[in-house]
């Protein structure tokens, strides 16, 4: 019954008194540079889950904890917890990224989501169909409670490009297939609040179109056994006037 319940933790955020919170980081993200991504291993921790069912992952969607990372870690692993609520990953405001759910698992955290093309409301059994929890990646942002709404710490929003981008990478999710949670929620959620998601959707596949570019042509230069040179007249003239992969000849004969 869990798998299909809606994350919840803000009931719980015993959010009073994290001197932590106070003291955000306003550092500016800069694009292109490229972090040194801190873990937090909790997979040995006793966090709600269940078995994707034969589902693939498809999507990945973005949270916010709305309270303090230790309160949502705790809620994720309460036996009180009615709703069995979890996420895969919390990206905390420091950028540390604790790892909670194995990806080969599902967490609870879109029980009652609409995924259009994936999923259907099912009017007999009242619940969507197949449960969106099960071709999900679920990532929370901790980020406090309404109505308190600064800026994301720039360190947390370099942490949370780099690794969606590297989900994007392991898992092939496309751009049209990374969700916030309240884009495909049906009971009214609003999450991740305050969060700039064209920018942030930018940063991750900017670089992923970037690297998938680079690497096609590598290997379409060994295959022809003309080693590539990225300084190349055309190509450098097509990177600085945002011309697009060259197509024609782009190495020197020297
Ligand atoms: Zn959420």
């Amino acid at each position: 019954m869990s798998l299909y319940e809606p994350e919840i933790i803000c009931e719980t955020s015993a959010a009073a008194g994290d001197p932590e919170i106070t003291r955000r980081r306003r550092a500016a993200y800069t694009p292109g540079v490229s972090a040194d991504l801190t873990y937090e291993d909790k997979y040995d921790l006793d966090f709600f889950q269940s078995e994707r069912g034969g589902h693939d992952v498809r999507y990945i969607v973005l949270h916010d904890t709305e309270g303090p990372t230790q309160a949502a870690i705790s809620w994720w692993t309460n036996p009180e917890n009615p709703y069995q609520s979890s996420a895969h990953d919390l990206i905390d405001k420091r950028g540390v990224i604790w790892r909670c759910v194995p990806y080969d698992k599902a967490a609870h955290h879109v029980g009652y989501s609409h995924i259009p093309g994936f999923n259907e409301f099912n009017a007999e059994d009242d619940r969507w169909k197949p449960n969106a929890n099960l071709s999900t990646i679920g990532i929370e942002l901790e980020y406090p409670r309404w109505p308190d709404s600064p800026p994301y710490p720039g360190a947390q929003l370099q942490s949370v490009v780099e690794h969606v981008r590297s989900l994007v990478l392991q898992f092939g999710v496309t751009r049209d297939r990374i969700f916030r949670h309240a884009d495909i929620d049906t009971n009214g959620k609003t999450d991740p609040r305050n969060f700039q998601w064209d920018w942030f959707l930018d940063q991750v596949f900017s670089e992923v179109e970037h690297m998938l570019d680079e690497t096609a042509r590598h290997a379409a230069w060994n295959s022809s056994g003309i080693p590539y040179n990225p300084e190349a007249a055309f190509s450098r003239y097509a990177r600085l006037h945002d011309l697009g992969k060259p197509e024609t000849q782009e190495f020197d004969f020297g």
